[in-house]
């Protein structure tokens, strides 16, 4: 069961993070913990004409938390902040275990890779942090 929610995906995310580290004068930045799990990201963004322009991180989490933060850091830049609205509906269906429709799948591109997190209750909250830490980010 393990091995089939630890995809080669969701590990080449955890061992290379995408964009970890901090951006000169951020716009938007924001800490998150998940103290189920002991995980701290902080997170950190660029906004230009409604659209994220750079994403980073930094901090200190599981497995399926870095992956879900690194592949969240990959997508954000370039997508409208509606956009990113969306995929985050996209991202809560997916790890409340609904049978997403293929465009939805699509649309989520490496993020379905954590789709098997549905099947953990208590390790949803990890893969959830970076989208909950960007909904309050972005409310500021
Ligand atoms: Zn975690």
């Amino acid at each position: 069961m393990m091995d089939s929610i630890f995809s080669d995906v969701l590990l080449d995310h955890y061992r290379h993070p995408r964009h970890y580290g901090t951006i000169d004068d951020p716009d938007l930045e924001m800490d998150g913990a998940n103290p189920l799990c002991g995980d701290e990201i902080h997170l950190q963004a660029k906004i230009k004409d409604g659209k994220v322009e750079q994403a980073a991180f930094t901090g200190k989490a599981c497995a399926i938390c870095t992956a879900s933060t690194s592949m969240f850091c990959e997508q954000a830049p370039g997508s409208a902040l509606e956009e990113l609205q969306v995929q985050k509906r996209r991202v809560n269906d997916m790890l409340q275990g609904k049978d997403l429709p293929k465009e939805d799948r699509r649309a989520l591109k490496d993020i379905y890779a954590l789709q098997g997190v549905s099947k953990l209750p208590v390790r949803i909250k990890c893969a959830l942090l970076v989208w909950e830490t960007w909904g309050l980010m972005v409310k500021e």
